[in-house]
């Protein structure tokens, strides 16, 4: 019997993304446990059984073999809430590989303009890094007009996901030898997206290669200092930065960058722009007027594209929805569901 860890850990992100314990999934194919639990770690089983577990998983029994032995984890990364559970975790890692397999059978490897970087303590530091990718992909100092446009262009896979349940902003993954993938929650505001999508960027870049699948405090603050940098660098904040900081003023500064007030008191403060006075003024004023869960001056919302038209293109071509099922190994109607516009399905 050949051993297969990459499907077990593909039979096992199946279950968590529909929300089944190894119990109870044990008992819908009829195994025992500890069967299902080899399974997971790779253990083979016959057709029959890998059919029960398609139709349990909804998806086909193609999805089993297709998995590549050589396949490696993703490393994952979540923009969460503060008390996520460890359930919700396991849910959106597993939601995020699922979803990276995915998108490699149905678009192959994905080539990207964006790299790793090392980030030293002290010598390079999140916004040296955040100041290279800028380079990288040509923004100057300059405001991101469209930053979900800017990821696309440099090969990034982008997704709205409900993850309100699970409380977590965001996800994200970058397979070895293919484009980063972030799915950014359903829920989040079009002022948050922004800061959101771009510390999901952050540890893309920093840290996917340190083979962690949560990040830790540090690596949190490392992907918020990557963000603020990379949304508003240091030289243009410095000098577009009010003398008097009135609310005009910051909002006038938010939608010229496209930086929630929330975050630009924040970045105001970490820079010395703002004394510790002066930004906890701030954060009482935003939080006293209801200001932080609705700002003023909202930002357009920015809705990814490229993987849409991808799909459109390939079905222009010819291809038939079920055949691109296929080729992702999913249902039909879970295909439709995923991945194509709600009108085109309904
Ligand atoms: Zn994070």
């Amino acid at each position: 019997m050949a051993i297969n860890p990459a499907r077990g850990a593909f039979v096992e992100a199946l279950r968590l993304s529909r929300g089944f314990t190894q119990a109870e999934m044990a008992r819908r194919v009829n195994v025992s446990q500890s069967t299902l639990s080899k399974v997971e770690s790779g253990t083979d089983i016959d057709d029959a059984h890998w059919e029960e577990l398609g139709r349990a998983l909804g998806v086909p029994s193609s999805a089993f073999r297709a998995v590549d032995p050589g396949l490696a984890p993703v490393h994952v990364f979540h923009r969460k809430q503060r008390g996520t559970p460890k359930g919700a975790v396991n849910k959106v890692g597993a939601e995020i590989a699922l979803m990276t397999q995915r998108l490699s059978d149905l678009l192959g490897a994905h080539p990207t303009s964006l790299r790793h970087y090392e980030l030293e303590d002290g010598f390079i530091t999140p916004q040296d890094i955040a100041r290279s990718v800028r380079k990288d992909l040509g923004l100057g100092v300059e405001p991101i007009s469209n930053l979900v446009a800017i990821l696309e262009d440099a090969g990034a896979i982008i997704m709205r996901w409900p993850l309100e349940s699970i409380r977590v902003d965001a996800v994200a993954a970058w397979p070895d030898e293919s484009a980063p993938v972030i799915l950014v929650g359903e829920h989040v505001t079009a002022e948050r997206q922004r800061f959101t999508m771009a510390h999901e960027l952050g540890h893309a870049v920093m840290h996917i290669n340190e083979h962690v699948d949560e990040a830790t405090v540090d690596q949190e603050k490392e992907a918020d200092a990557f963000a603020g940098e990379f949304l508003i660098p240091w030289v243009a904040l410095r000098k577009e930065w009010p003398a008097q900081p009135s609310l005009d003023a910051l909002i006038t500064l938010k939608q010229r960058w496209g930086i929630s007030l929330a975050a630009l008191i924040h970045r105001g403060h970490d820079t010395g722009l703002l004394t510790e006075d002066e930004y906890r003024n701030w954060s009482i004023e935003l939080s006293t007027t209801g200001m932080h869960r609705r700002e003023p001056a909202s930002l357009p919302r920015e809705d990814p594209t490229a993987l849409g038209s991808a799909i459109n293109e390939a079905i222009e071509g010819g291809a038939s929805v079920g055949e691109l099922a296929a080729q992702a190994h999913m249902s039909e109607l879970e295909f439709s569901s995923t991945f194509l516009p709600k009108e085109q399905y309904s």
